[in-house]
C-alpha cells in the first residue's frame, strides 16, 4: 500500500513539475514578446533624450547612451545595419546586407552609418509613438537650436543637474510608460496590431515575415529573441530547479538578452540598464541568493576596472577606444551578480566568441579591421553561458 501511495505521490509531484513548466515557458514566450519592445523602443527613447538634453553626450560615461558607441558608432557599417532599428514587428528586411536596410530613408548610402543620429532620428520618425518619441523632427530641431545659445544651454544643463536626484523616479516611469504604450502597431504603416497578429512566434509565421496591412517585411529578430528567451529560461529551471536562485537568473538573462540586441542592432549598452542591475545584483548577493556578498563586491570592482585599465592603456598607446564605456560597465553588473571568480573565464569567452565573430565577418567581406564589434553581445552570451554552466 505504501508503494502505491509513494508512487502516486511521487507521479503527482511529476505532474506539477510538468504544469509549472508548462506555465514557465508560455510567461518565458511573452517575456520574449515584450523584451522585443524593450530593445526597439529604449535605444529610441534615449536617443530622443539625449537629442533634447544638449549636456548629455553619447561619450559621457555618466550619460544613458554610453556605451560601445563610444567605439564610434560612426565607423559602424555592419552590425547596425544587419537589424537596424525597426518598429514593432516591421519595416526591416532582414535578408538585406547593404548598409542601410530602412526602406524609408530617402538616400540609403548617403546618411546610414555616417551619420548615426540622422539615421536614428529617422527610425523614430518610422514610430508614431506619443510618449517615446513624440516628434523625433521637431526634438532635433530643438536641440539644434538649443547649444546656439550658449547661456541657456548651461542653465538648462545646471537646472538638470539640480533635479537629476528627484527625477529619477519620473526617469524609469516615463521609460516604463514608453514601452507600455503606445500599443504594438506597425511603424511603417502605423496600423496598430491585432490581438492575432501578436502570437509570439506564430504570428511571425502566419503572416510570412510581414506586415498585414503594407507588407513591409518583419525583422527575423522578433521570433529569435522569443525563442532565446524560451529556450534560456528552460534552462535557467533546469540549472536551478524551482529554487531561490531561479527568479533572480531569469530576470539576470532576459537582462542580457535585451543588452545584446540593442548592442548588436545600436552599439550601445543603455546605462538605465545595467547601473540598476549592478545594483540589484548586489543586493541579491547581499541576501546571499547567489554567492557570497565579499565575491560579488570584488566582482564589480575587478570588472569594472579591468575592462577601465584596457580602455584608457589602449587609448593612450593607440588613441583609439578598444571599447565603450557601456562594456566597461555591463562587466561591472556581471561581476556584481556572478563573483570575481568567473570573470577570467567570462572575459576569455567574449574575446574567443567576438574574435571569431569578427573573422566570420571579415571573411564575408562584411567587415574590415577598423569595423566597431558589439562586445557587449559577446560579454552577455559569455555571462548566460557562466550562469547557466558554472
Ligand atoms: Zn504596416
Amino acid at each position: 500500500m505504501s508503494a502505491i501511495f509513494l508512487y502516486f505521490v511521487q507521479q503527482q509531484d511529476q505532474l506539477l513539475h510538468l504544469f509549472f513548466l508548462l506555465l514557465l515557458s508560455c510567461i518565458a514566450i511573452a517575456i520574449g514578446s515584450f523584451l522585443n519592445v524593450v530593445i526597439v523602443r529604449l535605444p529610441e527613447l534615449i536617443q530622443n533624450k539625449n537629442a533634447n538634453d544638449p549636456s548629455s553626450n553619447v561619450n559621457d560615461p555618466s550619460s544613458d547612451a554610453s556605451s560601445d558607441a563610444s567605439s564610434d558608432a560612426s565607423n559602424n557599417s555592419i552590425d547596425s545595419s544587419k537589424t537596424p532599428t525597426d518598429s514593432r514587428r516591421t519595416s526591416i528586411d532582414p535578408n538585406r546586407t547593404s548598409t542601410n536596410s530602412s526602406k524609408h530613408s530617402t538616400n540609403p548610402n548617403k546618411d546610414s552609418i555616417k551619420n548615426p543620429s540622422k539615421d536614428s532620428s529617422k527610425d523614430s520618425s518610422k514610430d508614431s509613438s506619443k510618449d517615446s518619441s513624440k516628434n523625433p523632427n521637431k526634438n532635433s530641431s530643438k536641440a539644434s537650436s538649443k547649444p546656439s545659445s550658449k547661456p541657456s544651454s548651461k542653465n538648462s544643463s545646471k537646472a538638470s543637474k539640480k533635479i537629476t536626484s528627484h527625477t529619477i523616479f519620473r526617469h524609469y516611469l516615463t521609460i516604463i510608460k514608453s514601452l507600455c504604450f503606445p500599443p504594438s502597431h506597425c511603424l511603417h504603416c502605423k496600423q496598430r496590431l491585432a490581438i492575432y497578429d501578436l502570437i509570439p512566434i506564430i504570428s511571425y509565421y502566419q503572416l510570412a515575415a510581414q506586415c498585414r496591412s503594407c507588407k513591409t517585411a518583419i525583422s527575423f529578430r522578433y521570433p529569435l529573441v522569443e525563442i532565446l528567451t524560451l529556450l534560456l529560461s528552460i534552462l535557467a529551471v533546469i540549472r536551478f530547479e524551482f529554487s531561490l536562485q531561479l527568479a533572480p537568473a531569469l530576470l539576470l538573462i532576459w537582462a542580457l538578452i535585451v543588452l545584446a540586441f540593442i548592442d548588436i542592432e545600436r552599439l550601445i549598452l543603455p546605462n538605465c540598464i545595467t547601473l540598476p542591475f549592478a545594483g540589484l545584483g548586489l543586493i541579491i548577493n547581499f541576501l546571499n541568493i547567489l554567492l557570497p556578498f565579499q565575491e560579488a563586491l570584488l566582482g564589480m570592482i575587478f570588472g569594472y576596472t579591468f575592462l577601465w585599465f584596457i580602455y584608457y592603456g589602449y587609448k593612450i598607446l593607440t588613441t583609439k577606444d578598444a571599447l565603450g564605456f557601456g562594456d566597461i560597465k555591463l562587466l561591472a553588473m556581471l561581476g556584481a551578480w556572478l563573483g570575481w571568480k568567473i570573470l577570467p573565464w567570462m572575459i576569455l569567452l567574449a574575446s574567443i566568441v567576438g574574435v571569431t565573430w569578427g573573422c566570420i565577418l571579415m571573411i564575408q567581406g562584411r567587415a574590415n579591421k577598423d569595423t566597431p564589434l558589439p562586445f557587449g553581445a559577446c560579454l552577455a552570451f559569455a555571462g548566460i553561458i557562466a550562469l547557466l554552466f558554472s
